[in-house]
């Protein structure tokens, strides 16, 4: 039993909210604290007679450290999750480390002012909270997060050395608009219009945006065109999967969204460089979220499946040997359960497993972890659970 405090009421926040409230016999406390206090109180007044946990809400500039010490105080949370945006992780990391409380996120710290991947600002944390006794866990979402527990699952169970990993992150959903982002649009196009790169022999290898382009016939959705992008756990993973050789990331993408991307791109539209417009300067990336669906509006409107998962290529007693682990999640089911389409809903999920395996003491260690560095078994146990089973198929098809 213990008390979380949530930071963000977003779409990801909203699932992993009421997950932790559907979890009350672990989470028997839960504070929601976000910048629009106004979205908290909502999402506590939907929740009012439909759980045990005690909830309450806080209005919070997750941006200034002085007052998320102060929350964190006077909240006294067992453990903090972070659900805002990849730009206040450190501020929230540095309350954590203040005020000794266990810290959980779903995405890596990026500059506001450079779209960077990469976890250096984060793993500098590694030895102050070692010596604060507290744990970081970072990434606890789908991807990262499932797909780091499931390499750490297959390495475990299924392989003496795994060589190839492909990560595919497949949407299979319709939302009906001829464009709109499945989660904060202004994280969403950074990431997919970023350089793509994987990792092979030792090394980084960039690509240009979209140049890679495999098709897969995913089951439970079809056969869909992808495209290879940078992705952050393949960051970590290169370091905590010995002998490891190659690993991709693949997310796929329909004609309507890439051909409305070039073209905002091409105007400029996606540029987080700020631009003089009469007199104030705006960031045009921050205008177009602006003007773009918010993703917690698509849940009722989104039809069809996601597939996320990897495909591993290993060794077992000297043969080799090929897996394929992967969740298939339906929209309108979300939808139905807790009012999300299935992108908020297959991140909000991992992100109250990691909460409570930090809190109830199964991934406690003092020092900042990335997923697949704990026991993966009682990770995937709970996918089970808690809405996110997960299959596995021997020799699957490979992607070239
Ligand atoms: P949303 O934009 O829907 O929600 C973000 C929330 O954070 C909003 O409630 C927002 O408040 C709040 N927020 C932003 N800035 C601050 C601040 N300075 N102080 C306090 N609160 C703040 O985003 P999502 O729910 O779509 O995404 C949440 C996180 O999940 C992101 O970091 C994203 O990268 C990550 N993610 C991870 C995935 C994974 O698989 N690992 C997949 C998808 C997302 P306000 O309401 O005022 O705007």
């Amino acid at each position: 039993m213990g008390k979380v405090l949530v930071i963000g009421c977003g779409g990801v926040a909203s699932v992993a909210i009421q997950k932790c409230a559907m979890n009350s016999e672990v989470f028997d406390e839960i504070c929601i604290a976000s910048r629009t206090v106004s979205k908290c109180d909502a999402l506590k007044e939907k929740l009012k007679g439909k759980s045990k946990a005690k909830i309450t809400t806080a209005q919070v500039d997750a941006d200034k450290v002085t007052d998320l010490v102060e929350l964190i105080r006077k909240v006294q949370p067992d453990v903090v999750l972070n659900l805002a945006l990849p730009y206040q992780d450190l501020t929230i990391m540095d309350a954590c480390l203040e005020t000794g409380v266990h810290y959980v996120d779903t995405a890596n710290y990026e500059p506001e002012d450079t779209a960077k991947f990469e976890y250096k600002w984060q793993w500098a944390y590694r030895e102050k909270y070692e010596k604060a006794g507290i744990t970081a866990l970072l990434g606890s979402g789908f991807d990262p997060g499932v797909t780091s527990v499931f390499s750490a699952y297959a390495l475990k169970h299924y392989f003496d050395e795994i060589h190839y990993i492909d990560i595919l992150d497949c949407n299979g959903g319709d939302h009906g608009y001829p464009f709109a982002t499945n989660f904060n649009p202004e994280i969403n196009i950074r990431e997919v219009s970023a350089k793509g790169s994987y990792w092979e022999d030792g090394h980084w290898v960039e690509t240009e945006p979209m140049e890679i382009k495999r098709e897969y016939d995913f089951p439970e959705v079809g056969m869909k065109d992808m495209y290879l992008l940078h992705h952050e756990e393949i960051e970590s993973l290169a370091l905590n999967i010995p002998g490891i050789k190659r690993i991709r990331f693949f997310m796929t993408f329909g004609q309507s969204y890439l051909t409305h991307l070039k073209c905002l791109e091409n105007v400029g539209m996606t540029s987080i460089e700020p631009i003089l417009y009469e007199g104030r300067e705006i960031v045009p990336l921050q205008f177009l979220k602006a003007v773009l669906p918010d993703p917690s509006t698509l849940g009722p409107r989104t039809k069809g499946k996601t597939n996320i998962g990897c495909i591993f290529i290993g060794k077992k007693d000297g043969k080799e040997k090929t897996l394929y682990i992967y969740n298939t999640c339906d929209h309108q089911e979300c939808y139905k359960e807790v009012g999300s389409q299935a992108v908020a809903y297959t991140t909000g999920v991992p992100a109250m497993i990691g909460a409570m395996l930090v809190m109830n003491g199964t991934w406690q260690k003092p020092g900042v972890y990335n997923m697949e560095e704990f026991d993966p078994d009682p990770f995937m146990d709970a996918l089970n659970k808690w809405g996110l089973p997960w299959k596995i198929c021997e020799n699957p098809q490979l992607v070239d």
